[in-house]
């Protein structure tokens, strides 16, 4: 059986540590790799050789380390399918929807390519009589991301692009369940002309992730991944004296207004509901139609379009609208999920419980469900489910919408269907939700703007690629500076304004 090490100093090395974490072919149920898990004596080595490494680096001009970006942008072109291929097979998701993963991941280092801007300080000239005031972004060191199974392209990218594009070494430690993609991504970086070490990908787990947490040489830490994790790593990295952002889960709400076009939001409600099989964090979990009128229709439209669903392996070509789950653990707790939601009196109206495909029986793949009449306080309202589950909780005003969306603990992103532009521009201004999509059920930012949620969906105060990002992965140093020709005789004892 193939066993996947990591990529430390410019190679792939196989793991010393003697444990491994099985990696599931999510199709099949099949384990196709066993992926090394790694010990902290090998993560220190890891971080220590990265702290060598980054002194060169974060001394080359950043025009050059742009060119490294400029070139890692081609070579992820060149081997698109190739990565689209490998990260399918191990997470399980279409071919089309791996080359998205793919395709946001690689905006954000298209974005890095304007390093050198974004890395320009300020200058004040004559901040005082021969006085020159200036501030230098300068990088933090070495700095480390840890990252979900649900985007394994796209968020290792947003990590490292921005932090080596400031002169960061960066140490990855990618989800132990779709562990490959990443490897490709660091030889694809050394290829683009990464000095080696500058990038080091360590697989792992809990002891991993914890030496990560407990190195002093690491200064700043970017984790992505569900809340309970989120919390536990950023208390942790605080205590230890680090910089560190931790993205963690959502309940996204959409809201259908009634003056609706009811046809487009059931066509968003479906795709942004059960693509990826709902495994994403902005995928959008709860409808929020509002009056009964609204409610009764919209459930109408919904149910063929989700009855009409293509469930089916990767392999199956481009009309498989979603794949198998992660993993059986993940497939258990969603179904244990559904089991709750029915006896807590919610109504199944799509009821995907019974579903498996032929050929594929010990596949982790999990029928569509719709349930109606959610109310907020069941667990499949409260709890992520992350799976192919969405739950419609009637609301009759749109105050009552707002303020069930407000009232959730997760705040990643939401949506609103409405004609009405006031109303858009209310919910806009007044719900506490970090991304908002006014008629668009999934508004994940550009690469240039910035990535985040608020509520217990995000714990730290700078969000993801973006100029954002730039601000993380630097620390800024001012420096004021007088020649003699402005200096005046004498000392001076008081702490007084520059004249
Ligand atoms: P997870 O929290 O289980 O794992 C994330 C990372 O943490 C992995 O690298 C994993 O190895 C590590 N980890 C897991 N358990 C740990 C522990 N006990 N101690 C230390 N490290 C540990 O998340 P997941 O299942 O891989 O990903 C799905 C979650 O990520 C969902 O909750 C989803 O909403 C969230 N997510 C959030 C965003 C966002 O930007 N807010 C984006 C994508 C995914």
């Amino acid at each position: 059986m193939e066993t996947i090490g990591h990529w430390i100093n410019g190679k792939l090395v196989a793991g010393t540590s003697g444990r491994f974490a099985d990696v599931f072919n999510p199709a099949t149920g099949d384990v196709q790799a066993q992926v090394a898990l790694a010990s902290t004596a090998e993560i220190d080595a890891a971080i220590a050789d990265a702290a060598e490494a980054q002194v060169k680096w974060g001394a080359t001009n950043p025009q050059r380390r742009a060119r490294v970006m400029m070139e890692m942008v081609r070579l992820i072109n060149r081997d698109m399918d190739k990565l689209a291929e490998k990260l399918s097979s191990e997470h399980g998701k279409t071919f089309p929807d791996a080359k998205g993963d793919i395709q946001r991941g690689l905006e954000v280092i298209e974005f890095c390519i304007g390093a050198p801007h974004l890395l320009k300080g300020e200058f004040t000239d004559s901040a005082g009589p021969g006085i020159d005031m200036y501030s230098l972004r300068q990088p933090l060191g070495v700095a480390a991301g840890i990252t979900p199974f649900n985007f394994p392209a796209m968020i290792p990218l947003w990590k490292m692009g921005p932090a080596l594009a400031a002169g960061n070494s960066f140490i990855l430690k990618p989800s132990e369940r779709d562990p490959s993609v990443p490897l490709m991504l660091a030889a694809l970086f050394q290829e683009a002309g990464l000095p080696d070490g500058v990038l080091q990908v360590i697989n792992g787990d809990k002891e991993a992730v914890d030496a990560i947490l407990d190195n002093d040489t690491v200064q700043a830490i970017g984790f992505v991944g569900s809340t309970p994790i989120a919390q536990y790593i950023y208390a942790r990295g605080c205590a230890n004296g680090k910089r560190v952002q931790c993205f963690g889960g959502a309940k996204n709400h959409m809201i259908i207004m009634p003056d609706a076009d009811l046809d487009q939001a059931a066509d968003a409600l479906v795709g942004a509901g059960f693509g990826a099989a709902g495994e994403r964090c902005m995928a959008i979990s709860v409808a929020v139609p509002v009056g009964d009128a609204t409610a009764d229709a919209l459930i109408e439209k919904l149910i063929p379009r989700i009855e009409r669903l293509k469930v089916g392996p990767w392999t199956a070509g481009d009309d498989v609208d979603y794949g198998p789950v992660v993993t059986a653990a993940a497939k258990a707790n969603i179904l244990k999920l559904v089991e709750s939601g029915v006896e807590q009196g919610a109504k199944l109206v799509v009821d995907g419980r019974g579903f498996s495909l032929q050929g594929y029986e010990d596949g982790f793949f999990v029928g569509p469900h719709l349930f109606d009449h959610v109310t907020p306080d069941m667990d499949i309202y409260r709890k992520e489910i992350f799976g192919p589950v969405l739950s419609t909780v009637r609301a009759q005003s749109y105050e009552e919408a707002l303020k069930l969306a407000m009232d959730h603990e997760y705040g990643n992103g939401t949506a609103i269907y409405t004609r009405d532009g006031d109303t858009a521009r209310d919910f806009a201004n007044r719900i506490n939700v970090g991304m908002i999509g006014i008629n668009v059920p999934i508004p994940v930012p550009l690469a240039y703007h910035t990535f985040g949620g608020w509520k217990k969906s995000v714990f730290g105060d700078l969000n993801q690629h973006g100029t954002d990002a730039f601000r993380f992965y630097t620390r800024t140093k001012t420096v004021t500076a007088r020649w003699p020709s402005g200096m005046k005789e004498g000392a001076a004892f008081n702490f007084k304004a520059m004249d």
